[in-house]
């Protein structure tokens, strides 16, 4: 690529024509080549933007990324010209290019598709059509009476796009016919307008000359300044806010100008004399947003004797090892472990992202960095706003974040230098994109994009997903241990409640059972807090007639609606569907519809009724949607204003509370027999984790009370004694016999038509043709998926194991996608959609 480069920089003739293949962000499985205007050949990087003209009468305009520079003109069609060059220094680097293209390849999607992702919106300048009135407009007598008005509502705006005017024109109106009959009466202007470009937002800072940081040197200084007391009392200034006397460091960091030449103009002229005499120097930094410039106030970790063996068993085994799992049970401090390397990391120059599970991010952990980082840790969330994203994008090419905390789409941020790759709790699934392409996983695309890197990669997790757990067993992976609690705590205790029993004996009260009631109880009076765990939001997941059996169920969907009473509505959990809540049965009119099964709404409604005194919280989707709601919930929990807190799976991740003492579970047995071959080790990993939040300070053990009807099932006897290994033996097993993940890779496709017909046929001629070619053992289904209906859609699945030694897996790729293209272009199947998800969960 530099080559090119170098071609392009070194020709001064423009005799040659020039062309670039372009990233286009649209999901077309190929690049698209542009000829270069006269003089643009000279200034275009590879990685930079551009804006082109698309589609038919090139109406629309996308911004682009060059990807390659040549001098062959495409064959068969005549190369449009690139409109703009947006960049003078590439956006996306060549570790992102590489990144780019192997996951197209990999996850069986396009190139587009991965920029979509890749790339905050903000990076993605793209135009919008405009209508705007004609100044010079004068044949009124031409308008109907309906564009006389609108015309007249047009004439007080600059301009309007598409959307608003369909606002103004209201429900029914035909916008785009409107707008053709108004532009052929010249009546209005339609024009694209380009966003504006990005600018981040820059401080002017100013710091002492390096030659000044030592004391010797910086008294030296103030002495010579005895004889202009306006310049020393700059000096001093400077020093009470930036006291380089004891810590040299901070000088680097510097000192907003405005702080120093506050409001006499006395010490601006004296601070220019200054920088003009080199005492001071400026420079300029992309203003950090998050961090409202909490200094690191280095707190000093002092690891203890666990945790500083485990830092360095994981640094010795880096050194033959490119990835290392650190499996240490819930509390006992990973964090601290993680602190400890990426300090050692940082300190040797090179960059660090930490990837987190989208919801642990807004909490306690990022506070416990900050405490450490400062304002060289950049945050990266989906949250987050686009402008926000930005920054830290270019905050990381300016290097002012050599380290990032973030989601998976931190995997996207332009770092070259990458030293170390942490992923926490790398078994979380929503590590795994579903929608939309590229379907990835952001913990193994961390592994490659550290591999390109050659930066370590540190995996760490209470309960490791198998297939990490078989990897380090395979020795492929080095593996540390750490199973002691920090500071002496204890993993709490586990008791099964036997639901059924108490059934019998009468002693449940709704989905209480007395002895979680009595626990609840005795924890309110020892003033200590309770975590109730639900994997279900709403108040209960059906609704049914108790005389003719009707439940109430999504038109678009193949589910039942659940009931939310905080908004006295039916909603479907899969398309957003909302009815009112029928006050008689639709079907035969009976006044007996009554609500079965529950979810956190209902416990928190039953909690409230038993223990009136008490506060109870919920932390479910629904309470959450706000941007800080989350943080909210969470910080009256810390503060200890809130007794109880019940939620769904967002509870269980990565929270760190002292005086939890009391975990109840409900419903286990749901989690453990869900209709999935990973059910086993997926309930294994959510029981521990929430069981986790308990007991979390030495001093009192932890309770966790586990709900089911079944207390004998093995798997809840594994979790009662944190058997991890026992698990592991007893799945891989199955794994093994049935030749399911890690022993086999699995791409599972979806196939989708709102005719339950075609999506049938076309599943089962691309489920005929793959068995043709790679055996029937190797392609399970066609299988109606367990919602077989999604926004009136009909789904049919195919599931392909790929063995990972025997079979050529790219050859294996690239056929299903031949396959599934033939279908696409079938006119006997129209419309069909085929996704493909390449090591689906
Ligand atoms: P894990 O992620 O392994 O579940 P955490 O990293 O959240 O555990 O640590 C549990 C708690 O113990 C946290 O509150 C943390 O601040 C505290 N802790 C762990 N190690 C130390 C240490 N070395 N010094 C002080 N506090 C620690
Ligand atoms: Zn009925
Ligand atoms: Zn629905």
């Amino acid at each position: 690529e530099n080559q090119t480069n170098q071609l392009f920089f070194t020709s001064e003739s423009e005799e040659v024509t020039f062309f670039a293949d372009l990233i286009l962000p649209i999901p077309v499985p190929k690049l698209f080549t542009y000829r270069l205007p006269r003089g643009m050949a000279q200034l275009v990087k590879i990685g930079a933007r551009v804006i082109v003209p698309f589609g038919k009468n090139n109406g629309r305009v996308l911004t682009a990324i060059v990807a390659k520079l040549h001098t062959s003109p495409p064959s068969g069609y005549q190369a449009r010209y690139i409109t703009e060059l947006l960049d003078e220094y590439p956006v996306v680097n060549s570790y992102q290019l590489e990144l780019f293209r192997w996951m197209a390849d990999y996850y069986m999607c396009c190139i587009g598709d991965v920029m979509n992702v890749a790339l905050p919106s903000g990076l993605k300048i793209s135009s919008q059509s405009k209508v705007q009135f004609n100044p010079d407009f004068d044949y009124p007598e031409l308008l109907t009476d309906f564009e006389e008005t609108l015309l007249a509502e047009l004439k007080k705006h600059p301009a309007l796009s598409y959307e608003e005017l369909g606002r103004l024109v209201g429900q029914g109106g035909n916008v785009p016919a409107l707008i053709k009959s108004l532009v052929g009466k010249k009546a209005v202007i339609v024009f694209e307008e380009v966003k504006e470009k990005y600018v981040p937002k820059m401080v002017r800072k100013v710091r002492l000359h390096r030659n000044y940081e030592e004391k010797e040197q910086l008294l030296v200084l103030l002495q010579r300044l005895e004889k202009i007391p306006k310049q020393q009392e700059v000096v001093m200034r400077y020093l009470r806010h930036v006291p380089i006397q004891h810590n040299p460091e901070l000088n680097q960091k510097g000192l907003d100008k405005t702080i120093l030449n506050q409001d006499d103009e006395i010490s601006q002229s004296s601070l220019s004399t200054l920088i003009k005499n080199q005492v001071f120097e400026t420079f300029e930094i992309i203003q950090p947003r998050f961090s409202d410039n909490s200094p690191a106030t280095q707190a000093e970790i002092k690891l203890t004797e666990a945790q500083r063996t485990a830092s360095q068993q994981i640094m010795a085994q880096f050194e033959s090892q490119n990835v290392v799992l650190l499996h240490g049970i819930t509390g006992s401090g990973k964090t601290e472990v993680y602190i400890d390397l990426i300090q050692q990391a940082l300190a040797g120059g090179s960059q660090v992202l930490y990837l987190l599970p989208e919801i642990a991010l807004t909490t306690q952990i990022v506070v416990r960095l900050q405490r450490v980082f400062g304002d060289k840790m950049g945050i990266y969330h989906s949250k987050f706003s686009d402008n926000e994203r930005v920054e830290v994008w270019k905050g990381v090419v300016s290097g002012q974040y050599q380290f990032v905390v973030g989601v998976r789409s931190a995997v996207f941020l332009p770092f070259d230098n990458l030293g170390l790759v942490i992923v926490d709790e790398e078994h979380e699934t929503s590590y795994k994109q579903h929608d939309p392409a590229p379907r990835y996983h952001a913990r193994d695309v961390a592994i490659m994009l550290a591999h390109w890197q050659q930066a370590k990669v540190l995996l760490g997790s209470a309960t490791p997903s198998l297939e990490t757990y078989y990897q380090a067993k395979q020795g492929r992976y080095g593996l540390v241990e750490l199973f002691q609690r920090f500071g002496n705590a204890t993993l709490p205790q586990i008791v099964l409640v036997d639901t059924k029993q108490e059934k019998r004996q009468k002693t449940m009260k709704n989905e209480f059972s007395s002895i979680l009631l009595e626990a609840l109880e005795n924890n309110l009076e020892r003033k200590e807090q309770s975590i109730l765990f639900q994997n279900r939001r709403g108040y209960s997941p059906y609704m049914q007639c108790e005389d003719c059996d009707w439940t109430a169920e999504c038109p678009n969907c193949a589910v039942s609606l659940t009931y939310h009473q905080r908004d006295a509505e039916l909603r479907c959990h899969y398309c957003g569907h909302k009815e009112h809540v029928p006050r008689l049965c639709p079907t035969c009119g009976s006044t007996k519809v009554k609500t079965i099964g529950f979810g956190t709404e209902k416990l928190e409604d039953q909690l409230q009724i038993f223990f009136p005194a008490s506060r109870v919280l919920r932390m479910d989707l629904d309470t959450t949607r706000a941007k800080n709601a989350y943080q909210q919930i969470i910080q009256e929990f810390e503060a200890g204003q809130v007794d109880m807190l019940v939620g769904t799976q967002m509870i269980t991740k990565g929270l760190d509370f002292d005086n939890v003492s009391l975990v109840g579970i409900f419903d286990a047995d749901r989690l453990i027999h869900f209709p999935d071959f990973r059910a086993t080790e997926r309930s294994f990993q959510m029981i521990t984790q929430v069981s986790g939040r308990a007991g979390r300070r030495a001093g009192r053990q932890g309770t966790v009370l586990i709900q089911t009807s079944n207390p004998q099932q093995t798997i809840l006897q594994k979790i009662i004694e944190n058997d991890y290994k026992g698990l592991y033996e007893e799945e891989i097993q199955e794994r093994e016999n049935f030749n399911y993940p890690p022993f086999s890779r699995l791409i599972k496709l979806t196939v989708r038509h709102t005719d339950k017909a075609i999506s049938h046929q076309a599943a089962e001629r691309l489920a005929a043709e793959l068995t043709d070619a790679l055996g029937g053992s190797r392609v399970l289904g066609p299988e109606e998926p367990l919602v077989e209906r999604i926004r009136n859609q009909f789904l049919f699945d195919i599931l392909i194991k790929i063995e990972r030694d025997k079979v050529n897996v790219k050859a294996v790729k690239a056929y299903i996608q031949d396959r599934i293209n033939d279908i696409l272009t079938d006119k006997g199947l129209r419309q069909v959609s085929i996704v493909a998800d390449v090591d689906c969960l």
